[in-house]
């Protein structure tokens, strides 16, 4: 059997271990691909999440930053408004004054009065509406720059405030306590028109002149002035990308708009978008909240139109105003800055993608090298163990163990070594067995020489060697002399004996090459190969002078022992039957007489 063909067909151990390798590094760098995949899926969630959040953060920290700029704007209407008031009447009791110093001795008093009324003719503040005034202490107009003398008189003598009492009774009891402060009073141009609105005034004494002077406001006028500004400001502020502030008041009104200035002073409280929401009515009801609330809904970009988007609006309330402050951003423009953000994330994601490649890749080849190295050398190992298998199957080939590196291998090694040694003993016990049982055979049981059996076989093998080279061959045919007084004498086991040293006595007198039988009870033959006639007749005198000359020693017994020889030599066509039958004619010769003698068949007739 040829075991390595077994094999070819088989995938070796290297590719084995590295299409397993292979496969886990596959497996290993698909998990982790997928699994930054997911990280970054999610990362992008968070990110819209958190960029939401921040962009309505911001929107709600410009609102409310509005919101403050507003309160501080209102808080300090008032106090403005009391300072400009204050100021200007200070400014024109000093030109009262001054002129009054100036000309007080060398002018008439109707005639300062006159330089006076000149002087500030055509002074004006407050965008122009405002003025300044005197009257006398007396409740008659002194100096108006715009009505005549008799509307301001009747103005002193029949506004009253809401608690009844008359105006100009007000500004008298200010000056008659403190020489100068402030006013607060109704006011309407015509008296007999009931809509009046708030004036804030200051007065003050000019002693020498008996008079008070007086600046006023209308206090709604100073506070659309202030609005104005306020609007002003916060039309300019941007924030974000197309981030606006605009203001409504509660009824639904827009106050101020930067990029419809349009819809200013419209109200707009039904309006609806595309979806139908009711825009500034839900503005208005997220600005009624404590803090305010975000608003969705669509409206136009700036500077669109018909192309209503997504839109989220903070909206924060003033309520001592009644104001909706409010702001928003697009959410295309929050969709644009994601998409941004996901290129620069998969940018990155992708450059980590390549740097994990690259490295398992490195630690893949490195793997390969080390696992290519390490399979190599248990190859030769495992090729030196298939090869000995395929030896070993058919011969008793010990291992090298020195050769196999691996600690297993070697052990393995070891174990077969030791299976083999165990098989080589059996086998060689069993061939020495064989070898005995064969021989056994063709023994004979008492004295060990040949047997007859084995004698016929041998010889006549031998007789075809002689017959082929034209050799010469003899055959001695023995018979021990009068056995049968022997056995009578001493014993069947002194026979025995007697037996077993004739046999010891014919063994020493012949060759190795000869073959020395026992072929009946005291018979014995000689085959002689390369003998002639001659040459068997001498042997056959040697071992019959041996035995006849010595006696043969059996259970103390000394006994004197003969034999008789018959001889045949091969001449052509002789069988191993016929050279027998020979050798026993002449030897029944030699035995009648006389016996202790041989006999050669040539002799006869
Ligand atoms: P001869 O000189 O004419 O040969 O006389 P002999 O007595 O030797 O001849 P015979 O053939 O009459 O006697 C052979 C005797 O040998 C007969 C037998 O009892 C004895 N014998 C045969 N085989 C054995 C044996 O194995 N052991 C013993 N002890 N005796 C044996
Ligand atoms: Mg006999
Ligand atoms: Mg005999």
């Amino acid at each position: 059997m040829n075991f390595p063909h077994l094999f070819k067909h088989r995938l070796s151990i290297t590719g084995f271990v590295m299409l397993v390798i292979a496969l886990l590094m596959i497996l290993f760098s698909f998990y982790l691909v997928l699994s930054k995949y997911g990280r970054f899926n999610d990362d992008m969630a968070q990110l819209r999440i958190t960029s939401i959040e921040k962009k309505k953060l911001l929107l709600q920290k410009e609102i409310s930053k509005a919101v403050d700029f507003i309160k501080y704007k209102k808080n300090r209407t008032r106090l403005r408004l009391k300072n400009d008031l204050r100021a200007n009447v200070e400014l024109a009791h000093k030109i009262i004054s001054s002129l009054y110093q100036r000309y007080h001795n060398t002018h008439s008093k109707n005639q300062i009065i006159n330089m006076i009324k000149a002087a500030l003719q055509d002074v004006r503040f407050f965008d122009g509406r405002g003025y300044v005034f005197i009257n006398s202490m007396n409740d008659t107009a002194i100096f108006h720059p715009i009505y005549p003398e008799s509307t301001v008189n009747s103005f002193l003598k029949e506004m009253t405030d809401v608690n009844g009492t008359k105006v100009a009774d007000v500004f008298k009891e200010v000056i008659k306590e403190q020489g100068e402060g402030f006013v607060n009073y109704p006011y309407s141009r015509n008296i007999k028109n009931k809509e009046r609105s708030s004036k804030l005034g200051y007065i003050k004494l000019f002693q020498p002149l008996d008079f008070y002077i007086g600046v006023a406001e209308r206090i709604s006028d100073y506070e659309n002035n202030i609005n104005q500004e306020i609007f002003e400001r916060l039309s300019k502020v941007r924030f974000g990308k197309d981030g606006y502030i605009f203001i409504d008041n509660y009824g639904g009104v827009i106050l101020m708009h930067p990029m419809k200035p349009e819809i200013v002073n419209k109200n707009l409280m039904d309006y609806e978008d595309i979806n139908g929401t009711r825009v500034i009515n839900k503005l208005i009801d997220a600005a009624k909240t404590p803090d305010g609330d975000f608003v969705y809904y669509t409206w136009n970009r700036p500077n669109e139109i018909n192309n209503e988007i997504n839109k989220v609006s903070f909206a924060m309330g003033i309520d001592s105003l009644k104001w909706m402050v409010g702001g928003g951003l697009y959410f295309d423009d929050i969709a644009e800055d994601i998409s941004q953000e996901k290129s620069r994330f998969q940018a990155i994601m992708k450059t980590e993608i390549i740097k994990m490649l690259l490295i398992l890749s490195t630690l893949f080849t490195i793997v390969f090298i080390i696992i290519k190295w390490w399979i190599n050398s248990t190859k030769k190992s495992i090729d030196q163990m298939i090869d000995f298998f395929v030896e070993a199957s058919e011969k008793n080939v010990y291992l090298d163990e020195s050769k196999i590196y691996f600690q297993e291998l070697n052990i393995l090694a070891k174990n077969i070594n030791a299976m083999i040694k165990s098989r080589k003993d059996s086998q060689e016990a069993l061939e020495k067995a064989n070898v005995m049982l064969h021989e056994q055979a063709n023994r004979d049981f008492l004295t060990n020489l040949y047997n007859r059996r084995y004698f016929i076989s041998a010889s006549s093998d031998s007789l075809a060697l002689i017959k082929r080279q034209n050799a010469k061959l003899s055959l001695l045919m023995i018979d021990i002399d009068d056995f049968k007084n022997i056995n009578d004498t001493y014993g069947h086991d002194v026979g025995d004996t007697v037996i077993k040293s004739v046999a010891q006595k014919l063994l020493e007198g012949s060759r190795t090459s000869d073959i020395v039988a026992r072929i009946g009870g005291e018979e014995f033959t000689i085959l002689l190969p390369d003998t002639d006639a001659p040459g068997a007749i001498l042997l056959a005198e040697n071992i019959k002078n041996s035995l006849s000359s010595h006696l043969i020693s059996a259970q103390s017994f000394d006994i004197p022992v003969t034999i008789s020889i018959g001889i045949d030599t091969y001449s052509e066509n002789k069988t191993i039957d016929n050279l027998i039958s020979n050798a026993d004619k002449a030897l029944y010769v030699a035995k009648n007489s006389g016996k202790n003698r041989f006999m050669h068949f040539n002799k006869l007739s």
